[in-house]
């Protein structure tokens, strides 16, 4: 557990949370700013920052118990579709520094809109990154 943790606070039940799903290794509870109805979280009981310092192990479990999750909130609260989404680092919007899964259903007339509007890149580019990319 680390210090000042939120998320290591409510995996422990230092402080609440709905908690709608718990296996050995992971937790998930509901966001309590939800994007939809259902929007929730999965954590790995055992701390770590974000992706880049995640164990293997963890991240395996996080995705499995995300999985598990996505049936739920399909059956349970018939979503049409679900998006999955970490944050890693401010750059990416992390605000809290338990490695974690949003799990959002969505809904065929809910409201969420893709934040970026993607552009085609260049033959060249693509291929010069690929290049940096590769290995
Ligand atoms: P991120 O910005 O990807 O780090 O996401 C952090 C998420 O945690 C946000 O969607 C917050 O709404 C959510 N959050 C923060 N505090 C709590 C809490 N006490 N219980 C449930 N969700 C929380
Ligand atoms: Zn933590």
């Amino acid at each position: 557990m680390a210090d000042d943790c939120i998320f290591c606070k409510i995996i422990a039940g230092e402080l609440p949370s709905e908690r709608i799903d718990e296996d050995e290794d992971t937790v998930a509870f509901l966001d309590i700013n939800p994007w939809t109805r259902g929007h929730s979280l999965v954590v790995p009981k055992r701390h770590s920052r974000n992706l880049l310092d995640i164990d293997d192990d963890d991240l395996r479990r996080t995705a499995v118990a995300a999985k598990r999750l996505a049936a739920r909130l399909r059956e349970r609260l018939g979503c049409d579709g679900v998006n999955l989404l970490n944050a890693t680092e401010p750059a990416a919007w992390q605000s809290v520094f338990h490695f974690h899964l949003h799990v959002i259903p969505r809904y065929d007339d809910d409201p969420l809109q893709l934040p970026v509007r993607p552009q085609p890149i260049a033959q060249e580019e693509l291929a010069r990154l690929g290049e940096e990319l590769r290995g």
